[in-house]
């Protein structure tokens, strides 16, 4: 932990002296995907809850999704559910245990026949079907019916696991988290914002977005079979300071903090299984050079049919089995 007494730290974001007043434990990648590991030291509390916990938010939202069907574990907090409809057009809420669960109102359809009424319902539980089945019951003989015979049917719904699996690229606050958890290493590296030139413009004077995905190259030596990772690799022979980004196995991208690096060469890495929790050890080559920069930004790098294999690839280790 940092001496903040006897270190002259600020905020990355506004710049502030920090103390141990306004300093916050900021969590490298969002606690709302999972992520455990803090830094101290590195921006204030009012940026950590207002700029900090929008962006974190935007990625949170960004993989709600995929966190749900991997069963992700949060520090704080249960991921909150989702709702979708299955191609039926039914309405089905996913929740963090698992579950799938039908929502919306309830469908009764009635029938009169020579044997009676038969009132066909179909619920999200057996519990709310019994409930409705008594209101029906308790209507009936309010109406004096009694003589009618009446029986009620439960239909057992099953739910398609049809279901469309939704993904975005996020938006602009998305995007400034990544570069903060890249910074957040930087930080915890003893390096300030202010040696990092292309974060600080993109996070704090909202410039170029300072990053692009990368689906080049394998960049995981050891690649475990789900993960997230952020890497940090000083580069002083080609003035780079570049970090890797994968957030559940198949969203990458390289963030570049800075293009004029001249510290020591060196490689950090912060990786776990955000299904437990558990830190993992990884080791990592970012095979890029300062001429491909620009490549990087411009999305050449991209390459849809790796980041649907690799999806597939999360995908199919969910007990769901769900679309991609
Ligand atoms: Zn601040």
């Amino acid at each position: 932990m940092h001496n903040l007494s006897s270190s002259p730290h600020r905020c990355a974001l506004c710049n502030v002296p920090l103390s141990e007043t306004n300093d916050t434990e900021e969590h490298i990648i969002p606690n709302s995907i999972g992520g455990r590991r803090t830094v101290r030291g590195f921006i204030c509390n009012p940026c950590n809850n207002n700029r900090g916990d929008h962006w974190d938010n935007a990625v949170a939202k960004q993989f709600t999704s995929i966190a749900l069907i991997t069963g992700i574990k949060r520090q704080h907090g249960d991921v909150p559910p989702i709702k979708f409809e299955d191609k039926d057009g039914k309405t089905i809420a996913l929740s963090a245990d698992g579950q799938m669960k039908l929502t919306g109102k309830a469908v009764v359809t009635e029938s009169v026949g020579s044997s009676g009424i038969t009132t066909n319902i179909r619920a999200g539980t057996d519990k709310e079907a019994d409930k409705i089945a008594e209101g029906f019951s308790k209507k009936y003989n309010k109406q004096g019916i009694n003589n009618i015979e009446y029986s009620k049917k439960y239909i057992a719904e099953e739910i398609s696991e049809d279901v469309e699996f939704e993904f975005s690229f996020g938006d602009k606050g998305s995007g400034k988290s990544y570069v903060k958890t890249a910074m957040a290493l930087a930080s915890k590296n003893g390096i300030s914002i202010d040696e990092c030139e292309c974060a600080k413009d993109f996070l704090v004077n909202d410039g170029y977005p300072c990053f692009g995905y990368y689906y080049a190259k394998e960049v995981l030596i050891n690649r475990p079979e789900f993960l997230h990772i952020v890497t940090l690799e000083g580069n002083p022979k080609e003035k780079l300071l570049l970090s890797y980004i994968e957030y559940f196995s198949f969203f990458r991208i390289v963030v570049c903090l800075s293009r004029n690096y001249l510290g020591k060469a060196f490689k950090d890495s912060y990786a776990l299984d955000p299904r437990a929790g558990g830190q993992l050890d990884i080791d990592f080559n970012v095979p890029l050079s300062a001429c491909e920069i620009e490549s990087l930004y411009n999305c050449d790098y991209y390459n849809p049919e790796v980041l649907g294999a690799s999806l597939k690839n999360v995908l199919s280790l969910s007990p769901r089995k769900m679309q991609s």
